[in-house]
């Protein structure tokens, strides 16, 4: 072997090492800086894309949720107003919005009763 075969295999196993065996058997996706690079800034510019794209849509991703931005703003909504527990959690902003209770108060006394909820009837603060 060569001194120049022996870098390369030396590189190849490196860069199998580093990137898996599909980059060394596949010469077209042959890996070198540049497309490291490439590689980096490609996803840097995917990145960025998605990040614009979330923002127009005005939604952020929290707990693997795609929640609106603003809701998170609105600390007021965080706050049962039934057992006044604070939660940070997209299901509980939902239920908030929706029956002014978190996901835990809308099964307890909203479920099945929304009638009575809807006209006003609120658990005993004691209860
Ligand atoms: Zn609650």
């Amino acid at each position: 072997m060569s001194d120049k075969q022996e870098y390369i295999a030396k590189l190849e196993k490196a860069i199998s090492q580093k990137y898996g065996d599909t980059t060394i058997n596949n010469p077209k996706r042959f890996w070198n800086e540049d497309k490291e690079k490439e590689y980096i800034n490609q996803s840097q510019e995917e990145q960025r894309k998605f990040a614009k794209l979330a923002e127009s849509q005005d939604k952020v991703e929290q707990d693997g949720f795609l929640i609106n931005k603003k809701l998170l703003n609105r600390d007021h909504n965080r706050t049962c107003p039934v057992c006044h527990k604070y939660s940070f959690r997209p299901k509980d902003d939902l239920y908030m919005n929706k029956f002014e209770a978190c996901f835990k108060c809308y099964i307890q006394y909203v479920e099945d009763r929304e009638e009575r909820w809807a006209t006003g009837w609120r658990p005993n603060e004691e209860e």
